[in-house]
């Protein structure tokens, strides 16, 4: 089975897929983040890496092969155009490698993928199942400034992003993430029951 996980930015899709991995892995829970895999296909080594420095300029890969992300962020969050080429580049070998964790996961796994922008890039059809994460904007502004966001770039994440509304029409379950830690995993325990049912 494959099941989507999404939600707005700070909403806490992140921690309830941690928390499948942690007290279902055993019984089958695969859980895979598309923030990492983004990571890892800019990596040291990354066929991605000479791309990146063609379409945005050698300066940013250093003589060991490293790229300058912060570099390579400004770049593209300060041009829509640019953020595409790079979207087109990194998306698409993002892609490869969920499905390439899907499809070695062993027989019989719940395989869940945490991705932010299942709405946004119209992945649902791929999923057998939807796990939206929704948090109050105010939870999710003291969380996301915690990580050192200014109110400013919270807003214009936020308002980039599809909403709790679009989210909730191709969700099947909905965790609402307003309570502790304890509560959260209370309601992914729920899910993971009624998923495995
Ligand atoms: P992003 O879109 O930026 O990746 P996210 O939706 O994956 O965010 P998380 O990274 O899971 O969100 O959560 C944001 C922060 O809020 C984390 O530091 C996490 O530990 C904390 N957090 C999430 N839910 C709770 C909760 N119920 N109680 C306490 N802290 C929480």
């Amino acid at each position: 089975m494959y099941v989507g996980i999404t939600g707005g930015i700070g909403s806490g899709k992140t921690t309830v897929a941690d928390l499948f991995a942690e007290n279902f892995s055993e019984a089958g829970a695969v859980v895979v983040h598309a923030d990492e895999l983004a990571h890892q296909v800019l990596a040291v080594g990354s066929p991605l890496i000479p791309e990146v420095a063609r379409a945005f300029g050698v300066e940013l890969v250093d003589d060991a092969g490293v790229l300058n992300r912060r570099a390579l962020g400004n770049i593209v969050f300060a041009s829509p155009s640019k953020l595409k080429v790079l979207e087109s580049l990194v998306h698409p070998e993002v892609a490869r490698l969920a499905r390439l964790a899907r499809d070695q996961a062993p027989s019989g796994s719940v395989v869940f993928y945490d991705v932010p922008l299942l709405v946004e890039k119209n992945m649902h059809e791929q999923f057998d199942q939807i796990l939206v994460v929704e948090s109050p904007m105010d939870l999710r502004r003291e969380r996301l400034i915690r990580r050192g966001l200014t109110l400013d770039e919270i807003d214009g994440r936020v308002g980039a992003q599809a909403t709790d509304l679009e989210r909730r029409a191709i969700a099947d379950f909905v965790i609402v993430n307003d309570a502790g830690l304890d509560r959260l995993a209370d309601q992914v325990r729920n899910v993971w029951a009624a998923l495995s049912a």
